[in-house]
C-alpha cells in the first residue's frame, strides 16, 4: 500500500479540516481487521525480534492526538503484538514539579529506548509546543521571562528538529503519528464514556473543557506538523474516526519502515560457530 499520502511534507501548509478522518472507500472493514492487520503484526513480530537481536538501532514511536482519538487502543491492539521486552511504553502527563524544574527535553531523554528497542511515547515533547501553546502555559513556567518571545515556538521547532536529527544520526529513528479524529466522532466517544459504566473510568470532565479548544488545537497541530515533519523524523496523519483503519495504517507504516531498515540476526564468528559444535557434542553425549 502507498502510505506516502499520509506523510506530512516539511514546510507544506496543511489544512486538517480538509484531511479526511475516514478510511478510503476501497478499504473494507472486515478484511482489514481480520486479515490485513493481523498479517502485518505477524511480520512485525519477526522484524522486531531481529532488531532486538541486532542490538544496534532503535525506534521511537510518538503518538499524539486529541482526547479519545484512540492512542490507548493503538498501544493495546497493535503495539502489544510485539514482544513487551523490547517495546517500552511511556506516557507523558502533566509535568511533575521535578520535571518542571528542568528543560522540557529532560524527561524525554530519560525515557528514550535503548538500542534494539522500539520505544512508544504516549504523548511526548510535542505537548510542549501544543498544550503549552494552546493554554499559554509558558507564562506561569519557570522559563526566564526574557526567553519567552514571540518566536519561542519557532525556536522550539528548531530545537526539536535538532534533537530528532541527533537521535537519527546516532541510530535511532523517530516515527510520529497524529491520530486525526473529527470533532463529531470525539463527541460520540466521550458520550460513550459517559453512558457506559465500564468506561466511566476513562471519563474525565476536563476532556469536556478541552473540547472547547478543539479548533485552536487543530491550528496548533497544523503548525507543528508542517514545521517538524522531516525526512529523518516524519509525521504521519492517521485518519482515526474508524479505529480499525488507524490501527491497520500504523501497522502498515511500521512494517514498511522495519522492512526498509532490514534488521538481521547477528552473524556468528568462526569461534562462536565452533563453540556451537562443541556444545552440540556435550549435550548429545548426555542422551
Ligand atoms: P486519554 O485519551 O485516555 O484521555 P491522555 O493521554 O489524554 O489519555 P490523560 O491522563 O487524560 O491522558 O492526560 C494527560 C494530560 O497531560 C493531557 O491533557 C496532556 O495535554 C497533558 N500534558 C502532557 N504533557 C504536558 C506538558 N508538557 N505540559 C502540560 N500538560 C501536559
Ligand atoms: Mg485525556
Amino acid at each position: 500500500m502507498n502510505t506516502e499520502k499520509y506523510r506530512v511534507i516539511h514546510d507544506k501548509p496543511i489544512n486538517l479540516g480538509k484531511f479526511s478522518t475516514r478510511a478510503p472507500k476501497d478499504f473494507e472493514k472486515d478484511i482489514t481487521k481480520k486479515e490485513l492487520t493481523p498479517e502485518n503484526l505477524e511480520v512485525l513480530k519477526v522484524l522486531q525480534e531481529k532488531l532486538y537481536a541486532e542490538n544496534q538501532r532503535g525506534i521511537v514511536i510518538v503518538l499524539q492526538a486529541m482526547d479519545a482519538a484512540g492512542k490507548d487502543g493503538i498501544i493495546k491492539h497493535v503495539l502489544t503484538a510485539l514482544n513487551p521486552q523490547g517495546t517500552p511504553v511511556r506516557a507523558f502527563k502533566q509535568p511533575s514539579n521535578e520535571e518542571l524544574d528542568h528543560d522540557y527535553l529532560w524527561r524525554i531523554n530519560k525515557a528514550l529506548p535503548a538500542r534494539g528497542e522500539i520505544g512508544i511515547f504516549n504523548r511526548s515533547h510535542y505537548e510542549d509546543v501544543i498544550v503549552t501553546r494552546v493554554h499559554n502555559l509558558l507564562e506561569n513556567s519557570n522559563l526566564p521571562e526574557e526567553l519567552i518571545e514571540d518566536d519561542v515556538w519557532k525556536k522550539r521547532y528548531r530545537q526539536i528538529n535538532d534533537f530528532e536529527k541527533y537521535l537519527y544520526e546516532n541510530g535511532f529513528e523517530v516515527l510520529k503519528f497524529f491520530l486525526h479524529v473529527s470533532k463529531e466522532e470525539q463527541r460520540l466517544r466521550l458520550l460513550d464514556r459517559v453512558e457506559r459504566p465500564d468506561k466511566h473510568w476513562k471519563f474525565s470532565y476536563s476532556d469536556i473543557e478541552e473540547r472547547k479548544y478543539f479548533e485552536k488545537y487543530m491550528k496548533t497541530y497544523e503548525s507543528v506538523l508542517k514545521n517538524t515533519s522531516t525526512e529523518y523524523a516524519p509525521w504521519y496523519i492517521l485518519p482515526a474516526d474508524q479505529k480499525w483503519f488507524s490501527r491497520f495504517l500504523i501497522s502498515e507504516i511500521l512494517r514498511q519502515k522495519l522492512e526498509k531498515m532490514n534488521p538481521e540476526f547477528p552473524k556468528l564468528s568462526k569461534e562462536e560457530e565452533s563453540q556451537l559444535g562443541e556444545a552440540r557434542k556435550i549435550l548429545k553425549a548426555e542422551e
